[in-house]
C-alpha cells in the first residue's frame, strides 16, 4: 500500500479524510497538528512556546517539525501511513526526500479562501482529533456540543478564528503551495476539488489509493 502525504489549505478536511482513509486501510495516521495539540496539553515547555506559535497561526520551526516526524515515522516501523499536516514547506518536503522511499502519493486537497474561511468559523473539534462544522448539517454532532465518538466536550480551536486564519492561509499561499508544483514535477500529485461532501471526495482519494 502506498503511503499517502496530504497538502491542503487550512479546513479543508484533511484530518476527516485521514480518518476515514485509517479505518478502511489501516494506515497510521500522523497528523502534526495533533501531535502539537498533544504537547501543548502535556503542559511542557516545549508546549508553552508551541502554543504561542500555533494560537497565532504561525507555522513551527522547520527544524522541530523534522525531528517529531524522524520519531514518529521510526516509531512505526514500516507500517503504511498518512501524513496529515507534514510537509509544510519546501525546506520539510527536502528533508523528507530523504527519508522516504518512492512509495508515496501526494494529494493535494483543493479549496478556495472563501470556503476555508466558512468552514473555520463553524468547526468544533475534539482532543480525540475528530472535527465537526456547525455550518453544515451533515457534519453536525449528534448531541449539541458533545464528541459523538468519545463523549468529550467540543471546542474551538485556539487558532479557529478569523485573526489567525489570516496568517495560516497567507502561511499556506507563501510557504506550502510551492510543493504543489514540488510534486507535480516527481509526478506524485494528485488533485482532489474538496468543495463537495466528504463522501464523494472520499471516493476520489480511494481510488487514488486503490490504484496506487
Ligand atoms: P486543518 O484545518 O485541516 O486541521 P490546519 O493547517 O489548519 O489544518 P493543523 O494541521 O492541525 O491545522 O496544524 C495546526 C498548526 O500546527 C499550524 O497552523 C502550525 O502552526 C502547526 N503545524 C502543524 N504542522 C506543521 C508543520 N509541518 N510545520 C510547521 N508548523 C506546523
Ligand atoms: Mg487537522
Amino acid at each position: 500500500m502506498k503511503n499517502i502525504i496530504f497538502i491542503a489549505p487550512p479546513a479543508a478536511g484533511k484530518g476527516t479524510q485521514s480518518q476515514m482513509l485509517k479505518e478502511k486501510y489501516g494506515y497510521v495516521h500522523i497528523s502534526t497538528g495533533d501531535l502539537l495539540r498533544a504537547e501543548i496539553a502535556s503542559g511542557s515547555e516545549l508546549g508553552c512556546e508551541v502554543k504561542n506559535i500555533i494560537d497565532k497561526g504561525n507555522l513551527v520551526s522547520d527544524e522541530l517539525m523534522i525531528d517529531i516526524i524522524k520519531s514518529k515515522l521510526t516509531e512505526i516501523k514500516g507500517k503504511p501511513f498518512i501524513l496529515d499536516g507534514f510537509p509544510r514547506t519546501l525546506n520539510q518536503a527536502e528533508s523528507l526526500d530523504g527519508i522516504l522511499d518512492d512509495n508515496y502519493e501526494t494529494i493535494y486537497l483543493e479549496l478556495s479562501r472563501e470556503d476555508a474561511v466558512k468552514r473555520i468559523e463553524g468547526r468544533l473539534t475534539c482532543s480525540c482529533g475528530k472535527s465537526y462544522n456547525m455550518n453544515d448539517e451533515a457534519l453536525k454532532p449528534k448531541v449539541a456540543g458533545i464528541c459523538d465518538i468519545c463523549g468529550k466536550e467540543l471546542v474551538k480551536r485556539d487558532d479557529d478564528n478569523a485573526q489567525a486564519f489570516i496568517v495560516r492561509y497567507d502561511n499556506f499561499l507563501n510557504n506550502t503551495k510551492v510543493l504543489i508544483d514540488y510534486y507535480k514535477n516527481k509526478n506524485k500529485l494528485h488533485i482532489v476539488d474538496v468543495n463537495r461532501n466528504i463522501n464523494d471526495i472520499f471516493e476520489d482519494i480511494s481510488r487514488i489509493v486503490a490504484n496506487d
